[in-house]
């Protein structure tokens, strides 16, 4: 178990993980760290609007929460500042509901992205506009 973590900025996850590294990948925008609880299972968190943000103002914090409910140790903490702050443990209804919300956000996330970029095209000009001058 491990009640702190320490920040790796990587830009490639390294094959073996410190227990209590947090490595933190910009190019592909996830973050990668170790259970906290010390099972050894890889929490890997990509870094999206709708997925997990990750702050750095000197020491690194992710959120939301961590919820490690498809290991067996069902673990649910925050890390912030560094530090992991253990939460209690989450009921199925809960979690289902969660899950439910999570893939609402992520749907319509998409279908914004998606619908901003229709109407951008929209608005574009046909390319043979720009060359169309009057003699
Ligand atoms: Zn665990």
């Amino acid at each position: 178990m491990t009640d702190v973590f320490v920040p790796f900025f990587v830009d490639e996850i390294p094959e073996a993980l410190r227990p209590d590294g947090l490595y933190v990948c910009i190019p592909y925008a996830t973050a990668v760290h170790l259970c906290a609880c010390g099972c050894g299972n890889e929490v890997v968190t990509p870094l999206t609007p709708v997925d997990w943000r990750l702050t750095f103002d000197g020491r690194v914090s992710l959120s939301p929460s961590i919820g490690n409910w498809s290991f067996a140790c069902r673990s649910h903490y925050w890390i912030t500042d560094e530090r992991v702050h253990w939460s209690s443990g989450w009921d199925d209804e809960r979690i289902e509901r969660n899950r439910a919300r999570d893939r609402q956000a992520k749907a319509q996330h998409f279908a914004d992205a998606a619908e901003a970029s229709e109407s951008s095209h929209r608005k574009k000009l046909p390319w043979w506009r720009l060359r169309r001058t009057k003699d």
